[in-house]
């Protein structure tokens, strides 16, 4: 082996960057025993995936995770290639054939669906777009989600629901200290909303949501939290975190409602049934769940038979993000990920040489940051065994000045680290002013503008 092995991440979130992290800085300090250059393709200007697009703008704390792509941004053999999409801008076997490596970490860009009618009705969103929304995501600038009614329903009531449901109920002018997007901010300061009812299937103590997320809604102001289809009675054998769920929930049902302007509603042992209106969304039947033994001693919610109809002029499905296909890339349709051993791709039984993956594209849409910090270990673990074995397909890839020339050939706006940090400086200078973390800018013209100074 001659120079240092050329590597292609695509995907800029926490999975791309802890790649790159454990790449160019060795685990644990220690360093590879194989000397590599990364450079990084993201199809947005702007690196962090999810952390700039997912994350709740007021868990600022959660965003620290991005400082990891500074960290690698300053090494030597580090490129960035923003606004360079894979499929629409360069091919997956063009990477393959040019780098010595490439690994994806492409998250999971599509929703789960709820298989009802009237899913696609105007006014029901997944709370995937109405997060990129708020997060000031360029594809999602124009969604203008429909806050003219007095109560929106979120289906589902995972930590992504309660982000949702928190963002709808918040002081706007709380809001305005965090780097949430303009158009967002000032969506929300004309909002009617003031009922949000969050839906889940099961009882409380199988609710998906963790304690963090419920105990914050203690801090909203003028909110009243109510909890509703579950009596909370005391579960025998809960584990701690159970029992301090269902101890906050009796808290809140406790107080109940007290007079404030808005509230949210915990309902329980509740599925959509079908979303109703002409043309747009005026109501969600909604049906009442028991719950029934499962496999793995697990409990399943079976349709009771009694329903209800909410009205609601919006309604937001967080039942889950969903990885769509990538072109040229094998696919599992059932999970919606890159099929891989240990994170090696694989196509059926056989493994794809030199092409690994990792992330929510490798393990399917879940666990929270740092799970992407062990995860993108284990893949280039696999890539340091490939390599050292000298198992990597190597023949005729590009030089570093070559492959940047492609690059720029396919697109000729690609955004680079000095790009990225132009956006960074003039969004964090705005931000100062107002007291924010940034101003995001999140129209694609403007960040392309920004970027070339
Ligand atoms: C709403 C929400 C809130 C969350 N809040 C938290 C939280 O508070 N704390 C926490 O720890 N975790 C949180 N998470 C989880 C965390 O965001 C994920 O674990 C993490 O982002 C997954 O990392 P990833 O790199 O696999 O995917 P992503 O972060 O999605 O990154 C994928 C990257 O790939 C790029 N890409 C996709 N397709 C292409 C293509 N064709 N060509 C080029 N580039 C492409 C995307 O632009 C993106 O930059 C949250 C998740 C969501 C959805």
């Amino acid at each position: 082996m001659s120079g240092p092995l050329r590597v292609a991440i695509v995907g800029s979130g926490p999975a791309g960057m802890y790649a790159a992290k454990h790449l160019l800085a060795g685990f644990g300090g220690k360093g590879p025993k194989v000397a590599v250059e990364v450079d990084m393709l993201d199809r947005l200007p702007t690196p962090y995936g999810l952390i700039r697009h997912g994350v709740a703008p007021d868990h600022p704390e959660k965003k620290k995770a991005a400082s990891v792509f500074d960290e690698v941004a300053d090494f030597s053999g580090f490129r960035f290639f923003g606004n360079l999409e894979l499929g629409r801008d360069v091919k997956a076997d063009e990477l393959a054939q040019w780098y010595d490596a490439v690994i994806y970490a492409t998250g999971a860009s599509g929703d789960a669906h709820l298989e009802i009618p009237g899913e696609d009705l105007t006014g029901s969103l997944s709370a995937r777009e109405f997060v990129a929304w708020y997060n000031g995501h360029p594809d999602f600038n124009g969604v203008a989600p429909d806050l003219s009614g007095e109560r929106a329903v979120v289906v589902g009531n995972g930590n992504v629901a309660m982000d949702v449901a928190r963002i709808l109920s918040t002081d706007p002018d709380v809001l305005a200290k965090t780097d949430i997007s303009d158009t967002a901010l000032a969506a929300l300061r004309n909002s009617r909303i003031r009922e949000v009812v969050v839906l889940g299937r099961r009882d409380a103590q199988h609710a998906a949501f963790k304690n963090p997320e419920l105990e914050e809604f203690d801090e909203l102001n003028g909110v009243d939290i109510v909890v509703e289809g579950d009596d909370l009675a005391e579960v025998r054998g809960a584990d701690a975190t159970t029992a301090r769920k269902l101890d906050t929930l009796r808290r809140y049902a406790k107080r109940g409602a007290t007079g404030n302007p808005r509230r949210i509603v915990l309902r329980f042992l509740a599925s959509p049934v079908e979303v109703r209106g002409e043309g747009h969304v005026d109501a969600l039947v909604v049906g009442r769940n028991r719950l029934e033994p499962g496999p793995d001693g697990q409990v399943v919610a079976r349709p009771s038979g009694e329903t209800k109809v909410i009205e609601t002029g919006l309604v937001l499905r967080a039942v889950g993000y969903f990885g769509t296909e990538l072109p040229g890339l094998p696919f599992d349709a059932s999970s919606g990920t890159i099929p891989n051993r240990e994170g090696r791709v694989v196509d059926g039984e056989a493994t794809v040489s030199s092409v690994y993956v990792t992330g929510w594209a490798k393990r399917g849409p879940q666990g929270i940051i740092g799970t992407n910090k062990k995860c993108a270990r284990d893949t280039v673990r696999s890539f340091l065994a490939d390599a050292t074995a000298g198992s990597l397909h190597t023949a005729g890839t590009l030089s570093r000045t070559d492959v940047e020339k492609a690059l720029r050939e396919r697109q000729s706006h690609v955004v680079d680290i000095a790009g990225w940090r132009r956006i960074d400086d003039v969004e964090r200078t705005a931000g100062r002013s107002q007291g924010r973390p940034r101003v995001k800018l999140s129209d694609l013209g403007e960040l392309l503008r920004v970027s070339a100074g």
